[in-house]
């Protein structure tokens, strides 16, 4: 059984104490949720109290991204290790946002994925076309190019501890949705994909998210695909109620 996971990008919202008291109404609303693991990934001032907070609950903290360096002089970075001594067990690698604005590559990504495994943190790989990719029908051809550059020299044993999301980036923070159809197809890509580099134990266990305008309206038919896992939320994560009936979805 893979896990069925939902994790909230909170992105660069919030202040701290607007961030603590959407952190402790997801607490509040999160205790009957038994066969999804919530993930919060806030903003970096916020991860070590919400993981105060959220110790003994079913909800993990994650970092939105990390350094490409173990340690030195970065000014303004966040290393795998910090984030792992602030209470994060999980870190959003490659986000589409991270890629266009900070142009992060695959090389990037694989650097980071490296550093996070090495400090016992689990990183949500994310990958994803842009609209004129999936319009010149390249959609499958990106993506598997992107799995295979971030994940290369990565070992099947370090590889267990992967988690991808599959964020389309037309489907980002627009409201357009990948059809259900459109989701199924790509992540079915993707295990495949993967089950020619790691080979269908570690493909058949890959715990693959979807992303991209993700909500309560349309989680339901999102998850019913018997290869999508469940979800990265963006603008959704930001109103608990929303986040909750997301996780409710399964
Ligand atoms: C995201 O940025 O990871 C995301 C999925 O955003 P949204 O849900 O707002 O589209």
């Amino acid at each position: 059984m893979r896990k069925h996971i939902v994790a909230g990008n909170w992105k660069m919202n919030k202040t701290f104490s607007e961030g603590i008291d959407l952190i402790n109404k997801i607490i509040n609303k999160s205790e009957p949720l038994q066969n999804v693991q919530l993930i919060i990934a806030p903003p970096f001032i916020l991860t070590s109290e919400a993981a105060r907070l959220a110790m003994n609950k079913n909800i993990d903290l994650a970092g939105q991204n990390c350094a490409n360096h173990d340690e030195g002089a970065y000014t303004g970075e966040i290393s795998a290790r910090m984030l792992k001594s602030s209470g994060a067990t999980y870190v959003i690698l490659g986000h589409s946002e991270r890629r266009a604005y900070y142009h992060e590559t695959d090389e990037i990504i694989n650097t980071k994925i490296k550093l996070c495994l090495e400090n016992s943190l689990t990183p949500i790989v994310c990958c994803g076309e842009v609209l004129e990719e999936r319009e010149a029908n390249k959609h499958f051809e990106v993506v598997a190019k992107q799995i295979k550059g971030m994940f290369q020299d990565i070992s099947s044993e370090a590889f267990k501890n992967i988690v991808i999301a599959y964020e389309p980036v037309w489907a980002i923070g627009t409201g357009k949705t990948a059809s259900p159809e459109q989701a199924q197809e790509m992540h079915l890509f993707i295990r495949e994909t993967i089950k020619n580099i790691y080979g269908s134990d570690l493909s058949n266990n890959v715990s693959i998210l979807y992303g991209g305008s993700c909500k309560p309206s349309n989680a339901k038919e999102l998850f019913a695909n018997p290869d999508v896992d469940g979800g990265l939320i963006g603008g959704a994560s930001l109103n608990a109620d929303d986040f909750i009936a997301i996780a409710n979805s399964f």
